[in-house]
């Protein structure tokens, strides 16, 4: 299936001179739909996870009907101040100024497999940084999943050497 037939580009959103790429069309689809959390699992289904965390909030989008489809448990990262238990945070640069994510700490059994997923990767800040704080709760990234990966930002270049997934390159 023809994946980015599905995608939407918004010019100047957020702000002038980001072209947004816009999923809810391929969540819209209900083929689409099936399609890319089918496709998906398969393509991370090697990397043998236990538990995959979803960054907010497109990341729960995708991340928490793969969790369901590959039966294994999900875990949120959030933004600060959401998660109600004890959490460990990580902060991440952004083009001005900086943002922080959140993670339960006992969000999985330590020595867990755990598989990141997020809508999409641009410069790879928000990936690393989860990256971060699954490794502060004791257990392992075993891979990363985007939906759509931006090759021109490079991202992959701030993630460690871990397997990476991505359904669709622009
Ligand atoms: P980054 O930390 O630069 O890799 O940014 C990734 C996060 O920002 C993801 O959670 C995306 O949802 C969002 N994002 C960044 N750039 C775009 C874009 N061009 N279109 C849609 N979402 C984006």
């Amino acid at each position: 299936m023809d994946l980015k037939a599905h995608i939407r580009d918004i010019a100047d959103f957020p702000k002038p001179g980001i072209l947004f790429r816009d999923i809810t069309p391929l969540l819209s689809n209900p083929e689409a739909l099936q399609y890319s959390i089918d496709y998906f699992a398969d393509q991370v289904s090697d990397y043998q996870p236990d538990y995959i965390v979803g960054i907010e909030s497109r990341g729960f989008m995708f991340g928490m009907p793969l969790a369901y489809k590959m039966g294994i448990g999900f875990a949120p990262v959030r933004k600060p101040g959401k998660l109600p238990a004890a959490v460990h945070a990580a902060s991440y640069d952004l083009e001005y100024g900086s943002d922080t994510l959140e993670l339960h700490q006992d969000a999985f059994p330590q020595g867990s497999r755990v598989l990141v997923i997020d809508d999409l990767i641009a410069t790879g800040g928000t990936a690393a940084a989860t990256y971060d704080l699954v490794e502060k709760t004791g257990s392992t990234v075993v891979g990363f999943g985007f939906v759509i990966e931006l090759l021109a930002l490079e991202g992959r270049r701030k993630l460690p050497d871990v397997p990476i997934t991505a359904l669709m390159q622009y």
